[in-house]
């Protein structure tokens, strides 16, 4: 039987973890590191570049090089929040067919699924390369707020790398998985999960043999890139006051900053200042400018604080949800590289009353937590019960814009939900029902999933038809809609046009051209 291998797939970096001889470990790639950047490239001479090999030419061939594609997938291209994040991005986004954000590069628009499919067959590759055996199966770790498009998104990537994706698993749960597993405590815990570009918080509960998660929150849109955006815009202004040169037009020079604010950051973690250095980092008739500034942690933590605090907004609000005060919560664990940062560990050590617990990695945790999930899928014995919540509230679009929620946030998932659905007109043959995930009151304030046209109403006066839709979640945290007519309990025809996931066509499309290309492992 061949194994199931775990994958964190995240917006910075990704790991890939197994259950080898009943542990799990951390499989480490060509290269000897246990997490492979989540970066792709297309070099000047047209080689495909992943994970290490892509980021090490990032800077002299930013244009063609994606990093955290993961902040795109399933958002619309119009979207403001993702123009607001992707400002600063030296390759190009651009609108695909159906409003959905692709990356382009060497003139093909690659979608984010594609980008993600990439850098999980590079992670495949990598496990099989350890093991010595082919690997077929995973499970795949999504942010806990991920909506469904995202996760159809993450799927289909799945199928494109040539996986099959047994589950997909909210990452803050399988780092509770990892932390959990063996323990005979019964506890509260909270999960603080602060990457590269998603927060999620946690609340779960640990008893012998169950994992339940009891409320979850978080933003899919803040991360230690937003953080290093804030440092990289207050050197940027600093240096056109300074030298009256704006590095916005210099893609190479804003690299090189991005880099640069980045390592200041992650030094200011351990250290009380850092510096940033950057010689001839501009040119004018002047001759060539150097850019040498100190940045103290009072100083980040002045850029970050409002951002530290939008988290920490999230963590009360999650633990109201869990019915729950904070001295409930016994340990604290996060997972992130971001929460190396003192003042995210300080707002949440002021919050929780309690340091974090130290116990676990957290570049490995939600690895090795996906890996345990897998193994469990296919061993036989079951003794270990995972019980997961939908992030966001489900439901439709009344006639007025109102958003009628069907199925509530933090409801355990699976879960299935049906309403009556009838005509305003006599004779109407086709009632159109959109479908939305959110918290807003207003239907056109939440995301909309897809829109359902139940078809061939037979005629009947206004209101007499009756057709029940049932609305599923499953263990993925996936949507699927099914319709009945509730006279002659037929299965009702449902045209879904979902919006920014790909056909199967289009996936066997990708599969198709991506066979011959071989990616030099990293
Ligand atoms: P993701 O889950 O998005 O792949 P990671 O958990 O790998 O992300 O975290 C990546 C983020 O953590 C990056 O923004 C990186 O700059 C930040 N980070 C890594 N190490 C440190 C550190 N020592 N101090 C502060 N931030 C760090
Ligand atoms: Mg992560």
């Amino acid at each position: 039987m061949s194994r199931v291998i775990g994958i964190d797939l995240g917006t910075t970096n990704s790991c890939v973890a197994v259950v080898d001889g009943g542990k799990p470990v951390v499989i480490p790639n060509t290269g000897g590191y246990k997490t492979s950047p989540s970066m792709f490239a297309i070099s000047q001479d047209g080689k495909r570049l992943v994970g290490h090999l892509a980021k090490r030419q990032a800077i002299t061939n930013a244009r063609h090089t994606v990093h955290a594609s993961k902040r795109l997938i399933g958002r619309r291209f119009d979207s403001p929040e993702l123009q607001k994040a992707t400002e600063l991005f030296p390759y190009e986004i651009v609108e695909g067919q159906s409003g959905e954000s692709r990356i382009l590069l060497a003139d093909k628009a690659f979608s984010c699924s594609e980008i993600s499919g990439i850098i999980l067959r590079e992670m495949k590759r990598v496990a099989e390369e350890y093991l010595g055996e082919p690997v077929s199966e995973a499970v795949v770790t999504v942010p806990a707020y991920f909506n469904d498009t995202q996760r159809q998104c993450t799927k289909d990537a799945g199928k494109i790398a040539g996986l099959e994706v047994l589950r997909i698993i909210n990452e803050p749960t399988a780092a509770a998985l990892a932390y959990g597993v063996g323990s005979k405590v019964e506890e509260k815990i909270a999960v603080y999960d602060l990457g590269g570009g998603t927060f999620d918080i946690s609340i779960l509960e640990l008893a012998d043999g169950v994992v339940e998660v009891l409320a979850t929150a978080g933003n899919t849109f803040l991360g230690g890139e937003d953080f290093d955006r804030r440092i990289v815009e207050h050197v940027l202004e600093i240096f056109h006051k300074q030298e009256g040169i704006d590095l916005r037009d210099d893609l190479m020079a804003l690299q090189r900053l991005k880099d640069a604010a980045e390592k200041a950051k992650c030094d200011l973690s351990s250290m009380e200042t850092a510096e940033i250095n950057l010689p001839f980092i501009a040119n004018d008739a002047n001759g060539a400018r150097h850019l040498n500034l100190e940045l103290t942690r009072e100083t980040l933590d002045d850029l970050v604080g409002d951002i530290v605090n939008t988290t920490m907004k999230s963590v009360a609000q999650c633990v109201e949800d869990a019915g729950l005060t904070p001295a409930d919560i016994s340990q604290v664990v996060l997972v992130g590289g971001q929460t190396r940062t003192q003042l995210v560990q300080k707002a949440v050590t002021d919050f929780f009353g309690k340091p974090p617990n130290r116990g676990v990695n957290p570049d490995e945790v939600v690895a090795i937590g996906a890996a345990v999930q897998g193994s469990l899928l296919v061993s036989e014995d079951k003794d270990l019960l995972l019980l997961d919540v939908t992030p966001l509230s489900l439901g439709i679009a009344t006639f007025d814009g109102a958003f009628a929620p069907l199925i509530d946030r933090n409801t355990t998932v699976p879960v299935r939900k049906s309403h009556v659905f009838t005509t305003t007109r006599d004779d109407q043959n086709a009632v159109k029902i959109r479908v939305l995930q959110g918290e807003s009151e207003r239907a056109d304030e939440n995301h909309l999933l897809g829109e359902f046209v139940l078809a061939d109403i037979p005629p009947a006066p206004a209101g007499e038809p009756e057709i029940e839709v049932s609305f599923d979640i499953d263990a993925n945290g996936i949507v699927n809609v099914s319709a009945r007519d509730v006279a002659t309990g037929g299965e009702q025809s449902i045209a879904v046009n979902t919006t920014g996931t790909l056909s199967d066509e289009e996936i066997d499309q990708i599969i198709a051209e991506n066979e011959d290309v071989e990616l030099p492992g990293a």
